[in-house]
């Protein structure tokens, strides 16, 4: 056969094969147009479009995780706020704080300050608060969060967190900042620690005003 008719020939029948495989499948253009951004609270979301979107409140997709469906670029840090409550299988509840220290992604705490005020933390407020579970950073480094046993006034909570901020202000040394009781028992700095808390402790009274 002649080499040009038996390249159309390859042509013809990859189009006819394409063709067919979109019908197979029966998902057309206009399918699709006829349903196009209709969006019902909680139900399912719109196919995708395939063209690339910012993502806002109404495209984002519902996450597992409470703290990514927060927006981000909506909160004024710093601030603190109920993120989470949880009942337990086994009984009682947890609440879960957002400790904000700075705005995200605009600014972030130094990695060994992040560290040393998780440990002054941790050890700290347990001689406020019999209910402290847990206190850990958040890995983009903006703030903490800190888990409680039961439900909480938020007003309390604040008081809790300033009463453990004073304490790590007057602190001496950084507790447990060795290779025994640490994964990384160099990486502190208590004068970092300080540094990072002071702006945050200066704005208290901001603390209650999470959305900017
Ligand atoms: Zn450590």
């Amino acid at each position: 056969m002649n080499p040009v008719l038996t390249a159309v020939a390859v042509l013809a029948l990859g189009a006819i094969a394409v063709a067919a495989a979109a019908a197979s499948r029966g998902v057309t253009p206009q399918l699709i147009a006829e349903h196009p951004t209709k969006i019902v609270p909680g139900g399912p979301r719109p196919p995708p479009t395939g063209r690339r979107t910012l993502m806002t409140e109404q495209n984002a997709p519902k996450m597992k995780v409470e703290s990514f469906n927060l927006d981000h670029r909506a909160v004024a840090a710093p601030y603190i706020r109920l993120a989470d409550r949880k009942e337990l299988k086994s009984g009682g509840v947890i609440t879960k704080y957002d400790i904000r220290f700075t705005q995200p992604n605009v600014a972030h705490l130094e990695s060994d300050a992040v560290h040393s005020i998780e440990h002054l933390f941790a050890e700290n407020s347990r001689s406020h608060s019999d209910r402290i579970v847990d206190f850990s950073p958040m890995g983009c480094r903006t703030g903490f969060y800190l888990i409680l046993d039961g439900e909480s006034e938020v007003d309390d909570v604040m008081d809790l967190v300033e009463a453990t901020l004073n304490d790590i202000l007057a602190a001496t040394e950084v507790p447990a900042a060795n290779e025994v009781q640490c994964g990384w028992g160099a990486h502190h700095t208590l004068e970092g620690a300080k540094s990072a808390i002071e702006p945050f402790l200066a704005a208290r009274s901001e603390w209650s005003r999470v959305m900017a």
